[in-house]
């Protein structure tokens, strides 16, 4: 049986940005994905628009900043050809939420333009290509449905075929291998691309948003040369259900075929449309591609990172957590080398590089990972219910 070091499962952003930074301190890494490419799921339907969290201070605005940072240097240190930085002209829904800009405190330099407010920080990835780039130098392979893992004799086992040290789950809106308490709620939703007769100088942002697609020429049409992104909707998984025809259980796989009905797809098509020419005057576009995937949040919105807890070992040990006795989180129990970098969302593109500088730091060189983004802090809170 082949062993690696490090395996990853999930090459979306969260999978291939961790590929990244383990890449750089072992040779000994694998990248498994049960499609046949990266970025096959959310990552593929992402814009990716990489925006500024606007609103008064908390912890999870302070982390969507300091990640904003770290990811549009990261990219364009990186992959400079694949990132756009003309920044995002953010536009008020209304009349208050105008007057509540002006109370805000703003992380990021802006200027008052047109009918909004600009923020030279915004930037659009090219989020296929990004995934593949950040993964050049890991080993893949693709075609690889997890379906077991089990831990023996210090290894971790896949599928009785792979065998690891380290195994990090990335992968997104699946969550089959994660215990309960890291719940995860997958938001479904659309985006498209259309041609267009009009160039964007750079990115909107109101109710949806609307850019220039990083492929930004469409070769076969002079009248309609360019081609615009507008995205993206949201939907619950069961609303979605609800809408669609086809009687289908709600689970990962029925997003794709449920985005295929005439129903969801067009719905969301239609919507997307009218939000867009809310922002630009957009009469002349042609839809020729709809994405879709399922964006993973946890149940409080920050991501999950970490070393997984063993919560019936940990249970055994110390069962008046339930009643809310505190006990130091490095007394829990862990599964052995088993990590995970989930629940970021519907800003996988800004978070994802933070987050797997910050997990890899914590696997190779024991670096403290923040509170607010540890699986601890889930697990504490599922304990006491
Ligand atoms: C329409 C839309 C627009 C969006 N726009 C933006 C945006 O503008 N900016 C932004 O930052 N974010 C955006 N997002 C959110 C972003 O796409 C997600 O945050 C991000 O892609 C999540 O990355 P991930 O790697 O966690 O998940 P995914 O990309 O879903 O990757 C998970 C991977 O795990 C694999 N996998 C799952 N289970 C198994 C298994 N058992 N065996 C093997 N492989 C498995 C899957 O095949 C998949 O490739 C958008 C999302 C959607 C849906």
């Amino acid at each position: 049986m082949k062993t690696y070091d490090y395996i990853i499962v999930g090459a979306g952003i969260a999978g291939c940005s961790v590929a990244h930074f383990l890449s750089k301190i072992s040779n000994s890494v694998l990248l498994v994905d049960r499609n046949d490419v990266v970025a096959s799921e959310a990552s593929g339907a992402a814009g990716a628009f990489l925006s500024p969290l606007l609103g008064k201070p908390n912890s999870f605005k302070e982390l969507v900043s300091t990640s904003l940072n770290f990811s549009t240097d990261f990219y364009k240190d990186n992959f400079p050809d694949d990132i756009i930085n003309n920044g995002v002209l953010r536009i008020p829904k209304n009349q208050s939420d105008r007057q509540k800009f002006n109370t805000y405190e703003h992380d990021f330099d802006f200027e008052p333009k047109d009918d909004g407010f600009f923020f030279p920080i915004g930037s659009l990835i090219n989020s296929s290509q990004v995934c593949l780039n950040l993964s050049t130098n890991v080993e893949k392979l693709f075609n690889f449905n997890l379906k077991m893992i089990k831990y023996d004799s210090n290894f971790w086992i896949l599928n009785d075929s792979l065998k690891c040290n380290n195994l990090i789950l990335c992968t997104g809106a699946n969550t089959q291998f994660l215990p309960k308490y890291l719940a995860i709620r997958p938001v479904w939703g659309q985006r498209i691309v259309c041609k267009s007769s009009i160039n964007l100088m750079h990115n909107f942002h109101k109710e949806c948003s609307v850019s220039l697609s990083l492929k930004n020429t469409y070769d076969n049409d002079e009248n309609k040369p360019y081609l615009i992104s507008i995205g993206a909707t949201h939907h619950r998984l069961v609303e979605k259900k609800e809408s669609c025809q086809d009687n289908i259980e709600p689970t990962i796989a029925s997003f794709v075929k449920c985005n295929n009905c005439d129903t969801g797809c067009i719905e969301d098509t239609k919507k997307l449309l009218l939000l867009g020419n809310d922002i630009v005057k957009l009469d002349d576009l042609e839809v020729i591609k709809t994405y879709a995937g399922a964006r993973a949040s946890s149940i409080d919105y920050f991501p999950i990172v970490g070393e997984i807890i063993d919560e019936a070992k940990t249970l055994e040990d110390f069962p008046y957590l339930k009643n809310g006795t505190h006990v130091q989180e490095d007394r829990f129990t862990r599964y052995k080398n088993l990590f995970v970098l989930n629940g970021v969302g519907g800003r996988g593109f800004v978070l994802a590089p933070y987050l797997a500088s910050k997990l890899v730091d914590f696997i190779v060189n024991q670096q403290q990972l923040p509170s607010s983004i540890k699986v601890d802090r889930l697990f504490k809170k599922w304990v006491k219910k």
